[in-house]
């Protein structure tokens, strides 16, 4: 199996509540068409809502500084700059 694809999976069962989480993660979140939202990019100095996220399946991408990841775990992998196992437990403590 590929990471990437496990990352989802795994994900997938800890169910995460993606509004919440990325509402209370990202400045000037701002819920849009099809589960995508706008907010500010906390990996660079944005000024302008840049970063869009998926709040399915946490997919994010800035449109300003090229940084992208596939999920919930990749974002906080790259936020708090953690190993997988370590943006895993992050999630489970967030969820729980
Ligand atoms: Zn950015």
């Amino acid at each position: 199996m590929k990471p990437v694809s496990k990352q989802i999976a795994v994900m997938n069962l800890l169910e995460i509540d993606g509004i919440r989480f990325y509402s209370e993660h990202l400045a000037q979140f701002s819920l849009g068409n099809g589960g995508w939202a706008s907010a500010l990019c906390p990996f660079h100095n944005d000024h302008h809502p840049s970063f869009a996220v998926n709040v399915y399946g946490g997919a994010y991408i800035c449109r300003a500084c090229g940084v992208r990841g596939p999920s919930f775990v990749s974002f906080v992998m790259a936020l708090e700059d953690v190993s997988f196992k370590k943006g895993l437990r992050y999630l489970e403590n967030y969820h729980g």
